[in-house]
């Protein structure tokens, strides 16, 4: 077993990565559980596989378990259900001192852990991660949000878990698109800020995916030992240290806004694709070389990821596609903060690139085949 601490005052929790952790997750949560009832949060899909896992090893050691199940997909992330959420915990009267278990990925955590955050002004939560890209990026560091009409991400609070267990058979049932999807967020790492992670991820990376363990914990637990080590470093984005881990994402969100958030592009395809472009827009503007561009691009592509505009299909113009990042970016005086890098392993925050000059560099790839 791999086991991360996450290094935050007063916060501090491990992160623990290893084959086999829900079929006994009530040994590793006991400490935190206080009273024989234990609230767990799920999605629809989860459910089908890993509840009578968990509701086994927690029954087994005297926990009487309560269930809400959350309907799948980003769709749970709402208002509405968050409402429903924090009253069936007060009806199930959970305590500021308790804790709340969400097992599932990103939507399960980022909702559940919203709910904790609020619930009588904060109660504890166990994140039991079962996306890859849960794994490695939205159960670690306290980021939880609800999406609104007016965007995704925009309400919600910084809430720590106590305990993160990231359990690699849940990823034997996720749907590989779904893993390769996640697997974007295990590269970028590389990418960003660690030249010899992303040589392992060229040589290992294809085949950790396809299902081989050994490797499959060696990315998951060197992704996570680097998420917290900079949520360490910047715990809530004030500094521009945990800035970096959007990298790939400015580009990926507008082309998430440009085929509407569906299934066209999952979040981690467009954070591949928006990878490549930004590795190439940094050769455009002489930080890297072409072949290093190249070189990102290809190491993506290996996994089964998008690199290239074309697979697309869209019908729009580099204008077009850079409005999007308008309405998630800061503007300032006709210039948008981006992530770029210097080298493989060394990302920077630019905050001197023109809109006019993203959009003029996307016409262009939007050209090539
Ligand atoms: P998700 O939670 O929607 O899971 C993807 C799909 O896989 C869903 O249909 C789900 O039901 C299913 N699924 C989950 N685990 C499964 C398993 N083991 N077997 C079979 N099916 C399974 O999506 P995600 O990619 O995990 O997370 C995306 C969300 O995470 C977004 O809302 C995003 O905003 C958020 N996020 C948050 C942070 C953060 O720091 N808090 C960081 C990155 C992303
Ligand atoms: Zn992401």
């Amino acid at each position: 077993m791999a086991v991360i601490p996450v290094e935050l005052a007063g916060r501090a929790y491990d992160v623990r990565v290893e084959a086999g952790l829900l079929a006994n997750v009530a040994a590793h949560c006991s400490p935190f559980l206080r009273k024989p009832r234990v609230p767990v949060i799920t999605d629809e899909n989860v459910a089908q596989h890993w509840r009578e896992p968990v509701e086994r090893s927690l029954a087994a050691a005297g926990h009487e378990v309560r269930w809400h199940v959350l309907p799948a997909g980003e769709r749970a992330k709402s208002w509405a259900e968050l409402a429903r959420t924090v009253d069936w915990l007060l009806n199930e009267e959970v305590e500021r001192g308790d804790h709340i278990l969400a097992l599932g990925g990103g939507v399960v955590g980022d909702l559940s852990g919203f709910a904790a955050a609020i619930l009588k002004r904060g109660c504890g939560f166990i994140q039991l991660p079962t996306t890859l890209l849960a794994q490695v990026d939205s159960s670690v560091g306290g980021k939880t949000a609800i999406n609104t009409s007016a965007g995704k991400n925009l309400v919600g609070a910084f809430h720590q878990p106590s305990l993160v267990l990231a359990d690699l058979d849940a990823l034997g049932t996720l749907p590989p698109r779904e893993m390769r999807a996640g697997y974007a967020e295990v590269i970028k790492y590389g990418i960003l800020g660690d030249a010899e992670f992303f040589d392992w991820c060229e040589a290992n990376g294809p085949a950790a995916i396809s299902g081989d363990k050994h490797l499959l914990e060696q990315a998951v637990a060197r992704s996570v030992a680097a998420k917290a080590r900079i949520v360490a470093q910047d715990e809530r984005e004030t500094t521009g240290a945990r800035a970096l881990l959007n990298l790939g994402h400015t580009f990926g969100h507008a082309l998430e806004a440009q085929t509407g958030f569906s299934e066209r592009l999952l979040h981690g395809e467009g954070v591949a694709l928006g990878m490549a472009l930004a590795a190439r827009y940094s050769a455009r503007r002489g930080f890297i070389s072409r072949g290093d561009a190249a070189r990102v691009s290809r190491a993506i592509a290996a996994a089964g990821l998008p690199t290239e505009l074309s697979t697309l299909g869209l019908n729009c113009s580099g204008k077009e596609l850079a409005d999007h990042m308008l309405h998630d970016k800061k503007m300032d005086a006709g210039t948008l903060p981006f992530i770029l890098l210097r080298s493989i392993g060394a990302a920077f925050l630019d905050r001197n690139v023109t809109l006019s000059d993203v959009a003029a560099f996307l016409d262009e790839e939007l050209q090539r085949s």
